[in-house]
């Protein structure tokens, strides 16, 4: 409703927000309660609770504070699915995948030291070239012969100059990787993708994130890249890339791109800080 008027919540502050979402609840709570009924819900509808109803936030707080005082519940960062238009995370529920024409960037990363004239370099296929700047390492699936010499040593001894950033990143080999993707190397960017974020725990890798709440560039992106939209941040990194003469091949590729089932924004994965519960504790009550 706020879209259709042109304003996000940052438009209007806590307090008016809160009132429109009265608004909203007055205006449809009934219907979405009518339709409950009909579809045959038998509850005690004498009972019924809305979110914002105070015993019912009271509850909320008391729980919380509750599970806070026996230090179960924390703080941490975590790759979410994020729109940069609501400024809020979604679930993997609220998110609709629409097939987009897009492109497969083979992009070329040099071995640092390699003494071979002919392979100097480790050739990666993204769709998210911007995402580059954030790299922490590329990987390749350890059962795939054609990278046996580049890894398999602990901790991984070949380094890459990662291109633009020209800062080196390791080689390393996980069986998450599909070595049937481009050319079974991939970038690993542990704050802007789930598979990567989960390899990068596996490996220690640092999270350089590049991509802030706003779906722009951040400071932690080398200069001459930093606040700018992603998909002007990816002109300009392909661009520079094809200067250097660092891309392969550029190669038509239809993908699912994920949007915010609200609004249709093209939703980031960034790292957020969000809060957890300690499942152990409850676990051992629950046998
Ligand atoms: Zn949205």
């Amino acid at each position: 409703e706020l879209k259709k008027e042109g304003k996000t919540r940052f438009d209007l502050g806590r307090e008016l927000f809160i009132k429109r979402v009265w608004q909203w609840k007055k205006k449809y709570g009934d219907i979405i309660l009518e339709q409950l009924k009909k579809i045959g819900a038998s509850c005690d509808w004498s009972r019924t609770r809305f979110t914002l109803d105070k015993e019912y936030v009271k509850a909320v707080e008391t729980a919380f504070l509750h599970y806070y005082k026996k230090g179960w519940i924390y703080r941490g960062k975590r790759v979410v699915n994020w729109c940069p238009r609501c400024r809020t995370s979604l679930s993997d529920l609220e998110i609709e995948y629409k097939e987009e024409k897009g492109k497969l960037w083979y992009i070329k990363y040099k071995i640092k030291n390699q003494k071979s004239k002919t392979k100097n370099f480790i050739t990666v296929a993204t769709t998210r070239p911007e995402t580059m700047l954030g790299d922490t390492a590329v990987a390749v699936n350890p059962n795939d012969k054609r990278y046996k010499n580049l890894v398999g040593r602990h901790p991984p001894t070949t380094q890459v100059i990662l291109p633009l950033a020209k800062r080196e990143i390791p080689i390393i080999a996980d069986k998450l990787v599909d070595p049937k993707f481009g050319t079974g190397a991939v970038k690993i960017t542990p704050a802007h993708d789930l598979t990567d974020y989960e390899i990068s725990l596996r490996h220690n890798l640092p999270i350089i994130q590049v991509i802030n709440e706003q779906a722009k560039t951040t400071k932690e992106a080398p200069l001459p890249y930093q606040g700018m939209r992603v998909l002007e941040a990816r002109k300009k990194v392909v661009e520079d890339l094809k200067r250097a003469d660092l891309i392969e091949k550029v190669e038509a590729y239809s993908h699912q791109v994920p949007h915010c089932y609200r609004c249709q924004t093209t939703i980031e994965l960034i790292p957020s800080e969000q809060w957890f519960l300690k499942m152990g504790g409850l676990a051992k009550m629950a046998q």
